[in-house]
């Protein structure tokens, strides 16, 4: 018999025989918590409604006033399910049923046997105190699952990246920053509004929602089978601006189920080093390519035109008498004619063609699948360009001189030089303004 379960219990006790009252009352306070005594059904209807926290009735049947069962019958009609223990000698079928009716939830027969009543107020409570016992722990389960998804979503929301979740079929989960990036309120949201993640494969319809696996599409999937080095993408902001981001893919339990998507966003960076790139490889004064890049595309054209016979041809040209045009106009105006050559050249020659600043005052032009003939005819097309070239920023004529020449079997990337320069020493010593081929 477990008796603990009786120690947290108030009782509210109506017995109308003092002496039985006395004892009985003075014996269960030493296992209950609390013992309300009254002498009648009235006086125990008045005491039930002024203690509501009275867990147990344990009452007589035959008394003045107001019986029992009438008694119970009352409460009844406000607590369908305080547990009620009687105590009588009756054995009455009328107060059989009266007992049903009334819900009673054990007897002890009088006289009163402590031990049997005990019983009885253990056997009335105990469905109670399990379904207590069952609840507390269902809402300890229920806070600790709450618990947990709270911190989960704490962590995410911690994040400085764009994170979502997902099985692959649809998005479970997002973070905080998932839902600013988008400037939706919840992912409900999102997904109703149909937003396309990425709008690197936005022309392939490549939404991630549900429509699109339809299709047999997911660029999850496909992101998954890049290296992680090239898991690169775009997303367009709703204001339309264009992000940069690495996309990183855990599988999550390791189990191909659930996936953890992160997104780092990389624009900055990538801009810092477009323009370090940029200016690593370019002339900044003329925009034009460095003689570093130029090293770099030159012994590319060369393999090409030793592999496939390619005809490459270089210009090289130098501004003619500039120490004196610096010296008369000055420096800054000697910029403005670097900077109106390299348009002139851009505008003269073709898409394919490599034009470096390769010194001071002297570029370097190199023509792919280009005869020395046709390379002798873009030299003079730029020769006349710079000739007649005339800017409100530039206050006399400028001339340079051009030396031309083809790649052969036994050149390379040195000898081809030393051929145009000696072409271009020879336009300088002829008198200068002239295209010279070698
Ligand atoms: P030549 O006709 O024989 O080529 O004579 P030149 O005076 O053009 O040749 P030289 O080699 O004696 O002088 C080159 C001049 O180019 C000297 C220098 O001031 C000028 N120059 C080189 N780089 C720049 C530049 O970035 N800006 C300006 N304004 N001038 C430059
Ligand atoms: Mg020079
Ligand atoms: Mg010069």
């Amino acid at each position: 018999m477990n008796k603990e379960i009786l120690k947290n219990i108030n009782v509210l006790y109506v017995e109308d025989e003092q002496d039985v009252r006395e004892f009985t009352s003075k014996t269960i306070s030493t296992i209950v918590n609390k013992v309300i005594v009254a002498e009648n059904g009235k006086e125990g209807l008045e005491k039930f409604q002024e203690n509501p926290d009275i867990n147990l009735i344990l009452t007589d049947i035959n008394m003045p006033k107001m019986g029992g069962l009438e008694m119970c019958a009352e409460i009844r009609k406000t607590d369908k399910e305080i547990p009620i223990v009687i105590t009588s000698a009756h054995s009455d079928p009328n107060f059989l049923k009266k007992a049903i009716d009334v819900n009673v939830s054990a007897y002890a027969m009088k006289p009163i046997d402590l031990y049997h009543l005990i019983e009885s107020m253990i056997k009335a409570v105990e469905p109670i105190f399990l379904r207590k016992q069952l609840e507390n722990i269902n809402i300890n389960l229920e806070n600790k699952v709450e618990e947990a998804t709270r911190q989960t979503k704490s962590i995410l929301d911690a994040q400085d990246n764009i994170v979502f979740l997902t099985n692959l079929e649809q998005i479970i989960e997002v973070n905080k920053k998932f839902l600013e990036f988008f400037n939706v309120h919840s992912l409900d949201d999102f997904l109703e509004k149909k937003i396309s993640i990425i709008s690197k494969f936005e022309e392939e319809g490549g939404l991630f929602n549900k429509k699109s696996l339809d299709k047999g599409y997911n660029w999850l999937l496909e992101i998954l089978e890049l290296n992680e080095v090239d898991r690169v993408v775009k997303m367009k902001t709703p204001q339309g601006e264009d992000k940069v981001f690495t996309v990183n893919v855990d599988d999550y339990e390791n189990k191909g189920e659930h996936y953890v998507v992160s997104f780092t966003d990389i624009t900055e960076l990538k801009e810092k080093s477009n323009l370090l790139e940029y200016q690593a490889t370019h002339d900044h004064l003329t925009g034009l390519f460095n003689r570093q890049k130029f090293n770099e595309i030159f012994i590319k054209e060369i393999k090409r035109d030793k592999r496939y016979d390619n005809a490459l041809s270089v210009i090289i040209f130098d501004i003619d008498n500039f120490k004196d045009f610096n010296d008369n106009f000055g420096h800054a105006t000697g910029d403005e004619v670097l900077k109106a050559l390299a348009e002139i050249v851009l505008n003269s020659v073709r898409e394919h063609d490599t034009i470096v600043r390769w010194g001071g005052e002297e570029f370097l032009v190199l023509l792919p699948q280009t005869e020395l003939e046709g390379a002798k005819l873009v030299a003079e097309k730029i020769r006349v360009a710079i000739e007649k070239y005339e800017s409100p920023k530039i206050p006399s004529q400028i001339t340079a001189s051009f030396g031309v020449s083809k790649l052969e079997k036994e050149d390379d990337e040195v000898s081809i030089l030393q051929k145009v320069d000696k072409a271009l020493y020879i336009a300088k010593s002829n008198g200068k303004n002239q295209v010279v081929s070698n």
